[in-house]
């Protein structure tokens, strides 16, 4: 388990205590006194942790934790909030806090939400990979590494033919309309020619599918394309 903690406090003594009861427990902790800061640092490297005070100089934890969960950055974040009102900590969670504490908080009560916080994350990666691992047939796409695997030789696809793939295989077994296609993948103001679809279908059906015995990539006459696999 990632044992180190960020906690971003502008309050000295606040931070002073947390500290020691934190390093006390065996945590490594780091200390960030203003919102800029304390969103540099999280930025900066995997935390276990962070503990984010919401009234803050420079920048409000609120806007902290918007910005970080903004560049998909899933630590876990505990609120630390000195106003007890609703509203506050509500916004709070919706902004991706995964839990919040009150000021005056007891240090025993916040090591409990920790230690959940940080335990309820150790079953998640699993979870996660599982959801950036597409397959059909023999086919993975891993969408955090971008790669693409068939029978286990690598495919390299140009960006706009893995933008395209990744649409299809993502919606495998249902007709895509070359509409559809376009939008998504070209947007809707592409003004350029409109066999650009076909024109890329072949281009990836000679990356996919030209090596292989069965085809994944397949052209539902007057209607649009399809990823399927053998099996469906
Ligand atoms: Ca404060």
């Amino acid at each position: 388990m990632n044992k180190d903690v960020l906690i971003v406090e502008d309050e000295p003594k606040i931070a002073r205590l947390l500290e020691l009861e934190l390093t006390y427990e065996g945590y490594v902790v780091t200390i960030a006194d203003n919102g800029k800061e304390g969103l540099e640092q999280a930025l900066s490297k995997a935390w276990g942790l962070i503990l984010l005070d919401i009234m803050l100089p420079e920048l409000n934890g609120i806007e902290v934790l918007r910005r970080l969960r903004k560049i998909d950055i899933d630590t876990p974040v505990i609120v630390v909030t000195a106003r007890n009102t609703t509203p506050d900590k509500i916004s709070g969670l919706d902004q991706g806090a995964n839990d919040y504490v009150t000021k005056p908080f007891e240090i025993e009560e916040l090591l409990a939400r920790m230690r959940a916080t940080m335990r309820n994350r150790s079953v998640e990666p699993k979870v996660k990979e599982q959801a950036k691992l597409l397959q059909i047939d023999n086919l993975t796409l891993n969408k955090m590494t971008r790669e693409i695997k068939r029978e286990g030789k690598r495919i390299d696809l140009t960006p706009k033919e893995y933008d395209l793939f990744l649409y299809l295989l993502e919606n495998k077994h249902q007709v895509l309309s070359r509409e559809q296609i376009m939008n998504h993948v070209w947007g809707f103001d592409f003004e350029g020619e409109t066999n650009v679809i076909d024109v890329y279908i072949r281009y990836i059906r000679k990356k996919i599918d030209q090596d292989f015995d069965i085809n994944l990539i397949h052209t539902i006459r007057g209607v649009g394309f399809c990823v399927r696999g053998e099996d469906s």
